[in-house]
């Protein structure tokens, strides 16, 4: 089954292909701003996987002001990462769960090879690893207008995305997203996070998509290349990490599907 590329029956289609039933175990990786929270939540809805996002977590524990939100607040804060130890023990527990997508872990070599090795315990492998793709220029205009709904939690865009009447706010700033934060963010990406990209294309389960696409079109590329993973999954549950080939790119995995009839 081909997701239409049009946004408006992208939204009120009821999705009835083979990602379903499937449990899902996916990661997004991209820069601060791609719209990996967006993107989660979107995919979440349709799929029926959590979404986990390692932000979230830090922030519900910095807002209970535990002991640990105390002491990792000023990385937040900062857009500095939090040390790999912590965020690997918050997001432990969750990965025994099978159907899930994380947003914003692994952000770090060290990371990545917790979750290796956590899912290894499990006997269980990663379905696909998007990487969304945008260059840092227009990534920090959507950072520096982005806010977050305190209400819903629900992430909008002053100029691109503006909160709708059902929405009743406040719509925050996040420390992070202010200017002088952003640059930094981008810095640890480049430096910490974009290397996991060749770390999982090694094992041919990346797919890049272009983040500066409308929002349900990126969705709907995502979703694309979880259709073209899932039922090769279905058919023969592979071992741990095996390595599937995989298109790279939205147009070449285009071409190669056929119409749906
Ligand atoms: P995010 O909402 O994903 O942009 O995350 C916001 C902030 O939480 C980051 O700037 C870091 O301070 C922290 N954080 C989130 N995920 C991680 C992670 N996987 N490793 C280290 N720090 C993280």
């Amino acid at each position: 089954m081909r997701i239409p590329l049009d946004g408006a029956s992208l939204d009120t289609m009821t999705y009835a292909g083979d990602l379903g039933t499937s449990p899902t175990r996916l990661l997004l990786l991209g820069p601060q701003g791609a719209g990996k929270g967006t993107q989660a939540q979107r995919l979440a809805a349709f799929t029926g996987a959590r979404h986990i996002s390692t932000g979230d977590l830090i922030r519900a524990e910095i807002a209970a002001g535990t002991r640990l939100g105390r002491t990792i607040k000023g990385y937040n804060d900062r857009g500095e990462l939090v040390p790999d130890a912590t965020v690997i023990d918050m997001v432990r527990p969750i990965l025994s769960e099978d159907n899930w997508l994380l947003d914003g872990f692994p952000r770090t070599l060290a990371q990545a090879i917790a979750l290796d090795r956590a899912l290894g315990d499990l006997g269980a492998g990663l379905d696909l690893v998007v990487a969304l793709e945008a260059p840092d220029a227009a990534l920090i205009e959507r950072l520096s207008g982005r806010r977050q709904s305190e209400a819903t939690g629900k992430i909008y865009h002053l100029v691109s995305n503006p909160p709708g009447p059902d929405d009743p706010g406040p719509f925050i700033q996040r420390d992070d997203d202010r200017p002088e934060h952003i640059r930094r963010r981008l810095e640890l990406y480049h430096a910490e996070t974009e290397p996991l990209k060749e770390y999982y294309a090694a094992r041919g389960l990346l797919a890049h998509v272009d983040a500066l696409q409308p929002i349900e079109q990126v969705t709907a590329r995502i979703l694309w290349q979880m259709e073209a993973h899932m039922p090769a999954r279905k058919a023969a549950p592979r071992a741990p990490w095996a390595p599937q080939p995989i298109p790279l790119r939205d147009e070449e995995w285009r071409d190669a599907v056929p119409s749906a009839s």
